[in-house]
């Protein structure tokens, strides 16, 4: 039987409750336990794809090609035993969406349907339904315990505890312990009235995670355990970790968090074996080189917008053994200022992105990449920047663009499939063609690596299975122009029609790809490309290449 672990947030938002819950699984992991996660969303958006960057963070893109909340991805970061799929994350708008459509069908046969029992039961039925062939699951209750919006997912969980029992269900609750400076001491009032609140909708939380700016002293957790009924030894410190959230896990483990859920669920395991996570630290604490990289991207003032693809450069740090200094370049400067700001930089790295805005600064880091033998990664809407740069100045096609910045371009050497391909198969642009609601391409898909490319050797294999989320395609039309003049196609899709990966001959490190690696990156393995990437780097800083992999 599959056991539950809930996990809700007290006192304010932004405790990283998504880090705990991954670092929790990934300790359970650690003891022979197969974990699944779920993550429920209190908005009332249907999913997070069609969410801003600027208000959400990241859209995080799951291997079946779901657009997901981003905190899936630290889950998959976090864990081997499985990936995450579109299961794995539901908002409180599908599940309104999923009831009113039965109620329309006339499935509750004109009943009153209710938030109790018509939506609790769609959020139950959801929550059981990512059980299936897992020992544990651990549910991760977006929003603030107190907040309106996330009272559904509260009574679901309470009605679960009750079906599931209290000895096969755990509620794990994170609160906020803040230091009062001027008062020169920690408070933990706030914990005592979040619990109360959990308390008044009838859910007693088995242990605490407190998190704070200082481990939290004993005689404050044991005030905190007497206030709130939880056992002393549950009520766990959190204090900001020092070096990187990678080191949560062992903080966990540390204090014996697992142990604790292991006996509450009556197991019989080994301890767990954290030494990988042991060997991240390492790393990350005593790196022997350091690399200064530009990211050329638009949505800067929200660190999470990125959040895939920073942690995909630490990844490659701790693969290296390199410190990456990531210097974020406005697009938009760029475009107004020149490429002085990449002068000094190791590598450029150009991102996706969707919109006219910022993508001729992009073009220009491109060209300035290309022409001084920077090491360059393009991904996605970097390989449209790419391909634009090398039609214009080294084809000289002046004008070639992607038709997502300029629809009415004479060549468009990126558009959408519909634009440059004819019914019965020829690639040609047809004018006039307003159909730009093409659908994404979305998803894990398999790219063919090319023998002798930088990226079959980066690999290490013939074919990769890589994520998706764009609109845009390579023109094939222009294809073996640009192969003739040094741009190689070191990637096709797995029916051969579309270009994944673009390579320059004459260039130390120049490998731009359609999908998205960085969702595929975790901090134990790496990633090939990412790791290739920073290795160019380091080269091109003269770093010692020994310390590289
Ligand atoms: N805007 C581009 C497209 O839709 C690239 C998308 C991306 O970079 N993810 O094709």
């Amino acid at each position: 039987m599959t056991q539950y672990i809930f996990v809700t947030g007290g006192v304010v938002s932004s405790l990283g409750k998504g880090i705990v819950a991954a670092s929790l699984a990934t300790t359970l992991e650690a003891r022979d336990l197969a974990v699944n996660i779920l993550k429920m969303d209190p908005y009332i958006n249907v999913d997070p794809g069609t969410m801003s960057p600027f208000q959400h963070g990241e859209v995080f893109v799951t291997a079946d090609g779901a657009e997901t909340d981003q905190d899936l991805g630290y889950y998959e970061r976090f864990i081997r035993g499985n990936r995450m799929s579109q299961k794995n994350n539901f908002t409180t708008g599908s599940v309104y969406a999923e009831v009113i459509r039965r109620e329309r069908r006339g499935d509750y046969l004109g009943g009153t349907v209710q938030v109790i029992p018509h939506i609790t039961d769609e959020i139950k039925r959801r929550i059981l339904a990512v059980g299936e062939d897992h020992d544990i699951v651990i549910v991760e209750i977006g929003g603030t315990v107190g907040d309106i919006e996330s009272q559904p997912f509260l009574e679901a969980v309470r009605q679960l505890r009750l079906e599931l029992g209290s000895r096969d269900s755990m509620l794990v609750h994170l609160t906020l312990v803040p230091h009062l400076e001027k008062a020169g001491e920690i408070k933990t009032k706030p914990t005592q009235h979040s619990v109360k609140e959990l308390r008044s909708i009838g859910l007693q939380p088995d242990v605490l995670i407190c998190r704070s700016i200082d481990p939290i002293p004993l005689s404050a957790r044991k005030k905190i355990a007497l206030f709130t009924s939880v056992e002393e030894r549950a009520v766990i410190s959190l204090e900001d970790a020092a070096i990187s959230i990678y080191q949560v896990p062992v903080m966990l483990n540390e204090q014996g968090l697992d142990d604790i859920i292991v006996e509450h669920f009556r197991l019989d395991k080994p301890p767990a074996d954290l030494s990988e996570w042991h060997t991240v630290i390492d790393a990350l604490a005593h790196p022997k080189q350091t690399v200064e990289i530009a990211l050329v991207g638009k949505y800067l003032d929200v660190p999470d917008a990125y959040k895939s693809l920073s942690e995909a450069i630490i990844h490659a740090g701790i693969q290296t053994k390199t410190k990456v200094n990531v210097c974020y370049v406005d697009a938009e400067d760029l475009e107004r200022d020149g490429p002085a700001a990449l002068a000094d930089k190791h590598a450029v790295l150009i991102p996706g992105g969707f919109g006219a805005r910022g993508f001729e600064g992009k073009v220009a880091a491109t060209q300035y990449a290309r022409e001084n033998n920077i090491p360059y990664l393009g991904i996605c809407y970097g390989l449209h920047a790419a391909v634009v740069d090398f039609s214009r100045n080294v084809l000289g096609y002046e004008n070639a663009d992607t038709t997502e910045s300029n629809p009415n371009t004479r060549d468009p050497v990126i558009g959408l499939v519909s634009e440059w391909r004819d019914v019965s198969g020829q690639v040609e642009r047809r004018d006039g063609d307003e159909d730009k609601g093409g659908t994404m391409r979305l998803g894990e898909q398999r790219c063919h690596l090319s023998g002798s490319s930088i990226a079959r050797k980066a690999y290490g294999t013939d074919h990769v299975m890589e994520r998706h989320r764009h609109r845009y395609e390579v023109n094939n039309k222009y294809v073996s122009e640009f192969e003739a003049n040094g741009l190689s196609i070191a990637g096709r899709s797995d029916d051969d029609e579309l270009v994944e990966m673009i390579e320059l001959d004459d260039h130390d490190w120049f490998v731009a790809c359609q999908f998205h690696p960085e969702f595929n990156s975790s901090p134990r393995d790496g990633h090939p490309l990412f790791t290739q990437f920073i290795n160019a780097a380091n080269r091109h800083a003269g770093n010692g290449s020994d310390a590289a992999k």
